[in-house]
């Protein structure tokens, strides 16, 4: 049902900044307080760069500190995978999209919510959208 978006490599490049393609499809980091939604408190979605697939809500943003837009939770009924990322000497969890496979960040359970999550997300991973027919 829930189809893979498989794209080449030169698609990929093709059709994002290459900021966007270092991030999202060679797992790349923006550096910290640097990211255009690090510091973005508009209501609305944030969607994956690469594929538009919504990941997260604007009502789990929250300012951890940390310098990259953070979330308490993917988005109801969003499709965020997980899982074991041991590079650069760290223990750490990746955060892609399900969709599309993009790199967004990683999770780690220091965040405030009852889940206890914080979901550390590159700015350039994502498109942020109001929602707002016309937009
Ligand atoms: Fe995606």
């Amino acid at each position: 049902m829930n189809e893979k978006i498989e794209k080449s490599d030169r698609e990929w490049r093709d059709t994002l900044t290459p900021e966007q393609y270092r991030i999202t499809r060679q797992k790349g980091t923006e550096p910290a307080f640097t990211g255009k939604y690090a510091d973005h408190h508009a209501d609305g979605v944030y969607n994956c760069v690469c594929c538009g697939a919504p990941l997260f809500d604007s009502k789990d943003k929250y300012d951890s500190g940390s310098g990259w837009p953070s979330f308490t939770r993917p988005i109801d009924g969003g499709r965020v995978d997980s899982g074991a990322d041991l590079s650069h000497g760290m223990r750490r969890t990746e955060v892609t999209c399900a969709a599309c496979d993009a790199h967004l960040g990683h999770v780690f359970d220091d965040g405030p919510g009852p889940e206890g999550a914080r979901f550390c997300i590159n700015s350039a991973a994502l498109e942020f959208d109001t929602g707002e027919i016309g937009e």
